[in-house]
């Protein structure tokens, strides 16, 4: 029998009733977001119309270290939660690695993802609000899946702009949203101005999650009731994420472990900035010194080959402007299969940690991704989601860096999600025809020219 178990749950009791707001610990700030017709700082009111107001109020707040998580929250975590901390001991073994490697799955949900843990705060805070419906976009599907779900547990109406590539690589996700109520718009669409803008400019893109995140503000505008939903890169979405981080912490405490490596993937930041906050508290208060890697994918590689710079969230260049690491909101990343990871922007949180070296980043082509997922699947069981598997290749390579040194170090990856919905993707991997996308520094140029002028 080994040691440690595989699988180390927490108790319900045990599932943190508070959220870790990491700004509240980090020497610097990110800069702050600007409105984009003054270039000034903005208020917290001026997201009012986009957000709802206590999301609006977490989402500027960088003192608050603990937010309480509200009692129907706390239930409705109850139904899929605490999310195990599995030892990859037979991943480990196929490595023949002294390396422990640990990871959090977060996908035993029906969205399939870590994405319920935020869709079911905004939802709540959109309810106790009195607001009757919210507007969101979605890439892979997984973020418009965890807010279908929750808005129909709260009670709210919610439309859904699908990414159009994703919307016919994976028409049963949309089957999923409407069985929770949703109404789903392959994006972009003829319903929103900024839609017919892309389209006449394109009809024939594929769209991007920027190009939807446009749609679903500009709806979200035209009515009173409604407000605007986005599953990763602002702070507040960090921090209901980081749920993922403090019960990853206490159930490493349980089995006496400390990880010294944490790996995640990087899409807009969610995962790795929930993953990774309890710990980074403790590097940034001295207490350990991990390391964080974020993992991306080459097609779409924001941080290693991104400018740190001031740029919209979405491609109509309606949203406030955030500093982060970008490829320009006009960028549009090649169809790669890890939906979820094909963004323009970073966190600021995580690129303001990345900028200062607290974090290191890396990036890699997909089908090196698949054959990691495929190494993972059939050793631990557990079909991933492609997303997911850029941090199982991350892992992958620590852990084989560590069989080199002979180094036992301690590895935790997120493992974000399962990848049922993309057996396309795992068809093309198998029959070989799966090709690697990496854009050329003449097509970032592109992106880049789209930055806003901000001096
Ligand atoms: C959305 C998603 C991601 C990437 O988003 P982040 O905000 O970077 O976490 C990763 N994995 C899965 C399964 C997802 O659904």
């Amino acid at each position: 029998m080994a040691k440690v178990p595989y699988k180390t749950y927490l108790t319900e009791k045990e599932i943190p009733q508070q959220w870790y707001n990491v700004r509240a610990d980090m020497k610097e700030q990110h800069d702050p977001l600007l409105n984009p017709g003054t270039l000034k700082p903005l208020a917290t009111e001026e997201l009012y119309p986009i957000f709802c107001e206590e999301l609006c109020k977490q989402e500027m707040d960088s003192t608050t270290r603990y937010f309480d998580i509200p009692g129907p929250v706390q239930d409705f975590y109850r139904m899929f939660r605490p999310s195990p901390l599995i030892r990859a001991y037979n991943l480990e073994k196929a490595l023949d690695t002294p390396a422990k490697i640990y990871y959090k799955f977060e996908g035993n949900n029906t969205s399939g993802s870590h994405k319920l843990n935020a869709a079911s705060a905004m939802a709540y805070y959109a309810k106790a609000q009195g607001l009757t419906s919210l507007a969101t976009e979605t890439g892979a599907g997984q973020w418009g899946t965890a807010l279908s779900q929750a808005c129909a547990f709260f009670g709210l109406d919610l439309t859904v702009f699908m990414v159009k590539v994703s919307f016919m690589q994976k028409p049963f996700r949309k089957g999923v949203m409407e069985t929770y109520g949703a109404k789903v718009i392959a994006s972009p669409s003829e319903t929103t101005e900024v839609g017919r803008a892309i389209l006449a400019d394109d009809p024939a893109t594929g769209g991007s999650l920027g190009c939807a995140i446009s749609e679903a503000i500009e709806l979200s505008m035209r009515d009173d009731k409604c407000r605007y939903a986005l599953g990763s890169v602002l702070n507040q979405v960090l921090l209901h994420q980081s749920v993922i981080g403090l019960e990853s912490k206490l159930a490493m405490e349980k089995i006496d472990e400390y990880p010294d490596i944490i790996v995640g993937c990087a899409g807009g930041g969610s995962n790795l900035g929930g993953l990774m906050a309890a710990f980074m508290q403790d590097k940034l208060t001295g207490k350990a010194n991990s390391r964080f890697i974020a993992v991306e994918p080459a097609s779409c590689p924001s941080f290693t080959r991104g400018k740190y710079a001031y740029d919209f969230c979405d491609t109509g260049k309606i949203t406030p402007l955030a500093r982060m690491y970008t490829l320009g909101s006009g960028f549009i990343p090649s169809a790669n299969h890890a939906g979820g990871l094909r963004y323009h922007g970073m966190s600021p949180i995580l690129s303001k940690l990345y900028h200062d070296g607290y974090i290191e980043a890396i990036s890699v082509e997909q089908s090196k991704v698949f054959e990691a997922a495929t190494l993972f699947c059939q050793r631990e069981q557990i079909l991933p989601a492609p997303e997911s598997a850029h941090a199982i290749y991350g892992a992958v390579q620590e852990a084989l860096k560590c069989k080199e040194s002979g180094e036992a170090k301690t590895i935790l990856f997120g493992l974000t999600g399962t990848g049922y919905f993309d057996m396309n993707a795992y068809m093309q991997y198998n029959d070989g025809t799966m090709t690697d996308h990496v854009p050329t520094d003449e097509d970032l140029q592109r992106g880049f020219e789209s930055l806003p002028k901000v001096d």
